[in-house]
């Protein structure tokens, strides 16, 4: 550390717990090659495709779009409207995928998660990873990805800032 300005604080102590704890997390996390790494929870999201481009098939099944099924498909529905019912979509006599109005076509697609997480970055892997265990019913085959935040000033700053701390008070 260069020379600095001596000055005596008074914080909080779980506060200084806080930043040691997390001052040791980023000296010693791996970077993942990154500098400045944020860690993001990402999950498997279904990403719309056009007809004919996607990897995969569903009917769809907003309120209302069995009316749209195949005859087949809406005579086994029958009045109980039993959706377990029904066979895979193209499959023993399902013409669905042929009806526009009846299927959508998709990619499955590793994404940061959606819902509430935009934006939502950890500054550790540790608490990332910690996150998603004890949050893992939230997304859909979630795992944990480092971005980096070279671009962001601030966040840079407080994080030379907690390493900073945390040395110091060690
Ligand atoms: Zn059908």
């Amino acid at each position: 550390m260069t020379a600095g300005k001596s000055l005596a604080i008074t914080i909080s102590e779980s506060t200084l717990a806080f930043l040691q704890r997390t001052a040791r997390e980023l000296e010693t996390q791996n970077n993942r090659h990154t500098a400045t790494p944020v860690f993001r929870i990402y999950e498997e999201i279904k990403v719309e495709k056009r007809d004919g481009c996607g990897d995969h098939l569903e009917r769809l099944d907003y309120e209302g779009a069995e009316d749209h099924y195949c005859s087949h498909c809406k005579d086994l529905l029958g009045e109980e409207m039993d959706f377990d019912k029904l066979p895979s979509i193209g499959e023993d006599g399902c013409d669905c995928n042929y009806i526009d109005e009846a299927h959508w076509t998709f990619d499955v697609e590793l994404l940061p998660a959606q819902g509430g997480y935009d934006g939502v970055a950890f500054l550790t892997e540790k608490a990332a990873q910690e996150y998603l265990e004890s949050n893992s019913y939230h997304f859909d085959k979630g795992v944990v990805y480092a971005e980096s935040a070279f671009r962001n000033h601030e966040l840079n700053a407080l994080i030379e800032a907690i390493k900073e701390i945390g040395e110091v008070s060690a």
